[in-house]
């Protein structure tokens, strides 16, 4: 196991947040569908860790209600229900190794899941999202994780065409909204699932 993912592991736990490490997606993903039960509403959160996972595919065909606006038809009702469901699927932008977890939204729907309004969030991330310290998480998100983001939107933010962040005014910023969880807060339940591969971006 990546010596990263261990020194991670244990910051988290100190800060209060439940953690699991795997080896493969594959055991992280049996590990998630035994934790979950079938009578359990699920919401997703945009994630390409996820879609790559395949995992909405197989919650779906097990027959737990489940909602996810990458997915379903109509997006404003996947969003609305999501608030409502038990369980809140995702992953996160970074992960600091001294066990915070540091994201960025457009609208918040995600960010705003993560920590408040669900039984249990259960937060996916593979080795590629840990940085050195916050400075480097935000480095990682302003120029790798949005202009990748900004690619598959296609929309016309600057970072789209550059690479780089360019902290801009655009109609189309996707990083409105800043949210470090620091420690566990609170009444909520999350839990991480650590994966020795590179998931996602
Ligand atoms: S602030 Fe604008 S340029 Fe910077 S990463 Fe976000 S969308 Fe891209």
């Amino acid at each position: 196991m990546d010596e990263k993912i261990l020194l991670t592991e244990k910051n988290l736990k100190g800060n209060g947040f439940q953690v699991k490490t795997f080896e493969s997606s594959k055991e992280a993903k049996e590990a998630l569908m035994e934790s979950i039960s079938i009578n359990e509403s699920i919401a997703f959160g945009g994630s390409m860790t996820l879609l790559e996972l395949d995992i909405y595919e197989e919650f779906k065909s097990r027959g737990n209600e489940i909602y996810w606006h990458w997915k379903g038809e109509d997006k404003k009702k996947e969003l609305s229900e999501a608030y409502n469901s038990k369980i809140y699927l995702t992953s996160t932008n970074a992960l600091t190794l001294d066990g915070k977890l540091v994201n960025m939204d457009g609208t918040a729907n995600r960010v705003s899941s993560m920590f408040y309004g669900h039984e249990r969030v259960y937060i996916i991330a593979g080795r590629n999202k840990i940085c050195k310290d916050y400075d480097s998480a935000r480095e990682r998100i302003r120029n790798i994780a949005a202009p990748k983001n900004a690619q598959r939107l296609n929309i016309n933010t600057p970072c789209k065409f550059t690479g780089k962040c360019t902290d801009c005014d655009s109609a189309d910023r996707i990083c409105n909204v800043e949210v470090i969880i620091h420690k566990n807060p609170s009444g909520a339940n999350i839990n991480i699932y650590l994966i020795d591969e590179d998931l996602g971006y």
